[in-house]
């Protein structure tokens, strides 16, 4: 049985009592929310305010992008030991805006799911179709070829520790979402390539998000499909009634 998560990823949003604020009253709900994990990722610069209104509660902190080296010359870079530091337990790889903005590659995405997994963060592996190639029926051999760059050399007891997020380009922030049955299609898709990668309990195990314009008159849908364990939100995780409107359709 895979407990449901649920991630917030606010992006480059808030200033830093915006994003105190929204913590604190993340925090104050969030024991109606049970059997369910939650974490929030805020800007880099707000980790460790944030941190600090999570201290003693359910709400786990994240990141949205680290480096993959641990410590030097590295300028503007931020690193997994750093993370750790200010006291983040996940950090999210691989975003779309990272790979089609800032240009990152499957071999770097490897690099920092490896250096993440090093010092016991945990990664969210982001991986999804452009709208293109989603009309081109290229969906599954895209994000096979992204799971597998970026999952390079990670062994089946390191997969307990990596959460997938199936997020199709064309949904996030778009408020186009996908359907229950697309959703569902890529979920077991990817879940299906876990098995033939590693084998059937880690496939079993390992919890994959659906990501793209959830709301909370979407999340029931989505959340039901068999293979859809949680969702990974940017937009509406910057709303409180939101996100804990999709809080309490995955409890
Ligand atoms: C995201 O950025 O991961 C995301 C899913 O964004 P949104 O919910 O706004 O589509």
């Amino acid at each position: 049985m895979r407990k449901p998560f649920i991630a917030g990823n606010w992006k480059m949003n808030l200033d830093s009592s915006g994003a105190v604020q929204l913590a604190a009253e993340i925090v104050k709900h969030s024991s109606a929310f049970q059997g369910i994990d939650i974490a929030i990722c805020p800007p880099a610069v707000y980790l460790l305010a944030v941190g600090g209104e999570l201290e003693n509660s359910a709400v786990a902190l994240g990141a949205q992008n680290m480096y993959f080296e641990s410590s030097g010359a590295f300028t503007g870079e931020i690193s997994g030991p750093m993370l750790r530091d200010v006291g983040c337990r996940y950090v999210i790889l691989g975003h779309s805006e990272r790979r089609h903005i800032l240009g990152e590659t499957d071999a770097e995405i490897n690099r920092k799911i490896d250096a993440a997994l090093a010092v016991d963060l945990n990664p969210i592996l982001c991986v999804g179709e452009l709208l293109e190639e989603r009309e081109a029926g290229e969906t599954e051999a895209v994000v096979e070829k992204q799971l597998s760059g970026s999952l390079q050399g990670i062994s089946a007891s390191q997969m307990s520790s990596v959460t997938i997020a199936y997020e199709p380009v064309w949904a996030i922030g778009t408020g186009k979402v996908a359907t229950p049955e697309q959703a569902q299609e890529v979920h077991a898709d990817l879940r299906r390539m876990i098995r033939d990668c590693y084998n059937a309990e880690t496939a079993d195990a390992v919890r994959i998000q659906y990501g793209g314009s959830v709301k909370p008159s979407n999340a029931a849908n989505l959340l039901s499909q068999p293979d859809v364990d949680g969702a990974l939100v940017g937009g509406a995780s910057l709303n409180i009634e939101d996100f804990l409107g999709i809080l309490a359709e995955a409890t």
